[in-house]
């Protein structure tokens, strides 16, 4: 079995966890929030290379994603960093 093969079968459903996230992070706190101005008024703007759903502030002209002021900000996004997620999120 060559080592891609390994991966198809142990990785974690990215597109689920990032449902979890920001399911706990934004959805269960009222909704996508601006990290620095706290504004509502939050438009969506694509999705990061590692999945994460991308945001630009309306008020303030800020970038960030579900991931920005996370542990898993500035970490490579590893699978059993996937697989914490959802730990992390419980109980954040
Ligand atoms: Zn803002």
């Amino acid at each position: 079995m060559d080592k891609d093969a390994v991966k198809e079968v142990f990785l974690p459903n990215r597109e689920d966890c990032f449902k979890f996230l920001r399911k706990k992070r934004w959805d269960e706190k009222g909704g996508v929030k601006c990290l620095y101005c706290r504004s509502q008024n939050i438009h969506h703007n694509g999705y990061t290379t590692k999945g994460a759903r991308k945001y630009k502030c309306r008020e303030c002209g800020k970038y960030f994603n579900d991931l920005t002021g996370t542990i898993f900000e500035n970490r490579h996004f590893s699978i059993e960093g996937l697989c914490r997620l959802n730990l992390y999120f419980t109980s954040y």
